[in-house]
């Protein structure tokens, strides 16, 4: 009888595993396709600076248009990581962000931050840094427009050729931004010999503001923290005119969330800039 349980057990495993595994083949053919057929689109949310009140850049955030959804990026890019895809998926991101960037600045745009999220695996990748540079001089962009945001997670759990990679894309004069900065239990020490020149206050810490002290408190600190070893700070999901007050008296430089805007269409950014050309339509 337990012979027969035993293989009961062993088929049940097998056959969720191959349920699993061809789960990922069919997923994999399909962002491969999708790379090929342009099913990819970008959405870009403001940035707003909060002494100026103007949108100082931009986050480009991928979607895939599957007929009539657009589906998020949690949705597909852990797949696109586990089979290989992340680096076409993520050299499409940043060529398709830097031509719009190349494409509002030929409007007339003021210039403006492009920030682009990196996967950790695509920061192990030998080709990154060249890829990179590759897309900006195609664009003919300036390279410090460009920000590279890279989880706090994926920092600490670190190997050495991340920070190699890190190294070599600032000295390229790329931006480093420090993404959901709160959730990756950095130390103070490794923070200070990162090479980034931005954190990004993860939204969960923006969730108890204004509302909750402990929850200012912290925030404000991080804010303390960052221009202390002299880092900018963006804050996330931002939802609410109050939140902005508060972190616009707590000193932090940058804020983005609903609030602001939400991810949107590139001509709708291009509205919220009121580009010469466009205003004089
Ligand atoms: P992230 O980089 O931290 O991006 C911020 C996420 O918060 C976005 O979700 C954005 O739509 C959402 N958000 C913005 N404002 C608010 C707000 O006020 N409240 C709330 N609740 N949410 C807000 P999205 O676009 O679904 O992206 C999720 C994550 O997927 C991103 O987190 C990023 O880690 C990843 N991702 C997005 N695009 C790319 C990409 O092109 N490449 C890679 N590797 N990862 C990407
Ligand atoms: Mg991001
Ligand atoms: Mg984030
Ligand atoms: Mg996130």
């Amino acid at each position: 009888r337990a012979k027969q349980n035993g293989r009961n057990g062993i088929s049940f495993y097998r056959a969720s595993l191959s349920a699993q595994a061809s789960r990922f083949v069919t997923i994999g053919a399909a962002i491969r396709r999708a790379l090929q057929a342009d099913e990819f689109e970008l959405v870009y949310q403001p940035q707003y600076c909060l002494r100026t009140r103007r949108v100082a850049g931009v986050e480009a955030l991928v979607r895939w248009r599957q007929g009539g959804r657009l589906v998020p990026p949690s949705e597909f890019i852990g797949y696109a990581e586990e089979l290989g895809l992340i680096d076409a998926l993520g050299e499409w991101v940043l060529r398709g962000a830097c031509r719009q960037l190349s494409r509002w600045m030929a409007e007339g745009v003021p210039p403006l931050r492009m920030a682009v999220n990196l996967s950790p695996r695509q920061l192990g990748s030998p080709g990154l840094v060249a890829m990179v540079r590759q897309v900006l001089a195609e664009v003919d962009v300036a390279p410090d427009l460009l920000e590279l945001e890279i989880t706090e997670g994926a920092l600490v759990s670190s190997e050495p050729e991340i920070a190699i990679a890190l190294e070599a894309l600032r000295a390229s004069g790329v931006g480093i931004a420090i993404d959901d900065f709160g959730t990756g239990y950095s130390s103070l020490a490794y923070l200070r010999h990162l090479p980034a020149g931005l954190i990004k206050i993860d939204k969960s810490f923006l969730a108890g503001v204004p509302d909750e002290k402990s929850a200012r408190e912290v925030v404000a600190a991080i804010v303390a923290m960052a221009h202390a070893l002299h880092l900018g700070v963006v804050a996330e999901g931002v939802e609410h005119e109050a939140q902005a007050d508060f972190l616009a008296r707590a000193g932090c430089d940058f804020a983005q969330g609903w609030f602001y805007g939400r991810p949107m269409a590139p001509e709708r950014i291009a509205a919220l800039l009121g580009s010469p050309r466009q205003a004089a339509r």
